[in-house]
């Protein structure tokens, strides 16, 4: 049985020793669009890209000199037409008499596809990594936005508690916090008896400082006078402003009878107090807690008590 060279799925060349083709066979050619006349007696390189034709010059052909073969070499073949066709390519030293090389080139097209899918594959997954770099960073943003919003929002519930519970022109407590000390210091009454007092106290004549001295002139006296109430009263005790020229305390632990000497202590500091404006002076409602009292009977009972104050005359403390 002869071997067909020209139909074998690989590219035979026989060279001589100085690099130049004496026999290449048609699967080659046709790779190559090229006649074997055409080929015959010219070098290899002159059908390779720039770079395997210097790869092929510089590496491949020194190399087979020296050690007398090459395996496996990649280099990349250009047909007639212009397309590149890259092989991987083996090449010996003939053997016997004969001098120069044999070269076989084998089709490399399948595995270019495979390494191209690879590269595809992996420039996917590059993109899909730099996406979701993207996306964890966009994920950061908002919450540090969210951070920030929480921060605004929990600056802004606190002012919200201030306006809720705070008179603007005084800086004390508002009826508010009355209502809310009145509601739980009842309830600590009912369970474990713990006495209180409550105090109304209402500026006499309160009118005449704004009608003589304007309205502001009114509201720098509301601010010395709400000074001069709360000042030296304990932690646990509350003292709002009810609204106009209104007052009220709750005196936790306290009897009617002391709740009178801190009023009637409170009415002469208010006496004394120097305004720039002449002489002012508070009137004082007191009452203590008695069994199955709500909040509103509390408050009457000061109101009541307060009234009396203002008809007896002003300026002093009456209880109910
Ligand atoms: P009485 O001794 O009976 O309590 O007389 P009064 O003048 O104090 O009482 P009246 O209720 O007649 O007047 C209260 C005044 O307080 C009238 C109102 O204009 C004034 N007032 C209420 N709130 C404010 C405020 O915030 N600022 C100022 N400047 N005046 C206020
Ligand atoms: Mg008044
Ligand atoms: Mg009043």
């Amino acid at each position: 049985m002869k071997l067909d060279m020209d139909s074998i799925p690989g590219g035979l060349v026989l060279m001589d020793a100085e690099n130049r083709v004496t026999a290449v066979n048609l699967t080659l050619c046709n790779w190559l669009k090229r006649d074997q006349s055409d080929l015959l007696g010219r070098s290899p390189a002159i059908w390779m890209t720039p770079a395997s034709r210097m790869y092929y010059l510089g590496h491949v052909l020194p190399s087979l000199r020296l050690h007398g073969r090459v395996d496996e070499v990649v280099l990349t073949l250009v047909s007639a037409d212009g397309e590149n066709y890259p092989v991987v390519l083996s090449a010996t030293q003939r053997a016997g008499n004969e001098s120069g090389y044999q070269l076989l080139a084998l089709p490399m097209l399948r595995r270019n596809t495979i390494e191209e899918q690879l590269q595809q594959a992996r420039r996917a997954a590059d993109k899909a990594a730099a996406e979701k770099d993207q996306a964890l960073r966009e994920v950061q943003v908002l919450m540090a936005r969210l951070e920030v919003r929480q921060q605004e929002l929990s600056v802004l519930n606190e002012q919200l508690e201030q306006l809720a519970t705070k008179d603007p022109l005084t800086g004390l407590d508002n009826r508010r916090v009355f209502d809310r000390e009145i509601t739980m210091h009842l309830a600590l009454y009912n369970r474990s008896n713990m006495p209180f007092s409550v105090m109304l106290a209402d500026i006499d004549w309160f009118k005449q400082v704004n009608d003589r001295h304007g309205h502001d002139a009114g509201d720098r006296v509301l601010q010395a006078v709400s000074r001069c109430l709360s000042a030296g009263m304990r932690d646990v005790d509350t003292v709002v402003r009810m609204g106009g020229e209104e007052f009220a305390f709750i005196l936790p632990d306290t009897s009617a009878d002391a709740a009178v000497l801190v009023a009637e202590r409170k009415r002469l500091e208010v006496e004394a107090l120097v305004t720039g404006y002449g002489n002012l002076t508070i009137s004082f409602g007191v009452t203590a807690v008695i069994p199955d009292d709500t909040r509103r009977d509390l408050y009457n009972r000061a109101d009541e008590a307060l009234y009396l104050a203002k008809s007896q005359g002003r300026n002093q403390v009456c209880t109910r």
